[in-house]
């Protein structure tokens, strides 16, 4: 990739990461895993903040699988409804509740294998849950901020989610991933922001190549200028 030593470039943003995140962890409240996938689930298109009032009601209600396998869909609808997609996010979280009662005894699986099996779960929720509730680095997160910070930073090239976190996996250190996927998404909540990234704010500034970044003075600034790809990197 260019010029840049992925490798290198890694070891500087951990470092810098770590002064400002020493302990970054997920923004969304849980108590048991159970908790956690559904949490998940809900955050989809959805701020943290809001993912948290809403589930600040459904734990006291929902403590089991099989609570959520037998929820009728138009009541479980309606108290999820504000975090919308609300249809597609209940079919989900009734089908996950079913499939944990068939196949898993009602506990949520502690492998990346078993978890992608249940509805509405794929990788970026399979590593929230593996990696926050039980403390298994499955992988690393890679969210919408995850995914718009490695173009940035020169960390990867990828647009599709899985290969941006096969190409993180090669160079943070596995005791990392957990911490690392979050301590990101942090930044880029903060600081490397989608549409307003504080360059001269950030811990990290003088290291990174902020590719697809408008620079000051250009007489492109505004828009971001550059291949597709990195469009696509750059919507996050
Ligand atoms: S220097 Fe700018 S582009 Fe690079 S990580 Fe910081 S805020 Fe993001």
């Amino acid at each position: 990739m260019g010029e840049i030593d992925r490798g290198e470039q890694a070891k500087k943003v951990i470092a810098g990461l770590k002064q400002v995140y020493p302990n970054a962890t997920c923004a969304l409240h849980f108590e048991t895993p159970l908790d956690l996938v559904v949490a998940t689930i809900l955050s989809a298109q959805c701020t943290d903040e809001r993912v948290n009032i809403v589930t600040d009601d459904l734990f006291k209600k929902y403590r089991k699988a099989e609570d959520y396998a037998l929820a009728p869909p138009g009541i479980l609808e309606e108290e999820i409804h504000s975090t919308g997609f609300f249809r597609q996010k209940s079919m989900a979280i009734r089908g996950m509740g079913q499939k944990l009662v068939e196949k898993f005894g009602g506990e949520v699986p502690k492998t990346m294998e078993e978890m992608t099996q249940l509805p509405g779960v794929a990788r970026k929720t399979a590593n929230v849950v593996l990696g926050t509730a039980y403390g298994i680095p499955s992988g690393i997160v890679v969210d919408t901020h995850v995914r718009r910070l490695s173009y940035r930073l020169g960390l990867s090239d990828e647009t599709d989610p899985d290969k941006i976190e096969r190409d993180l996996m090669e160079v943070v250190p596995k005791e990392e991933w957990i911490w690392f996927g979050h301590a990101m998404i942090w930044h880029g909540r903060d600081t490397c922001i989608a549409r307003g990234p504080k360059c001269s704010a950030c811990v990290l500034q003088e290291f990174c190549p902020k590719r697809g970044v408008p620079r000051i003075g250009d007489p492109g600034r505004g828009r971001t200028v550059g291949t597709r790809a990195r469009r696509r990197a750059e919507r996050g």
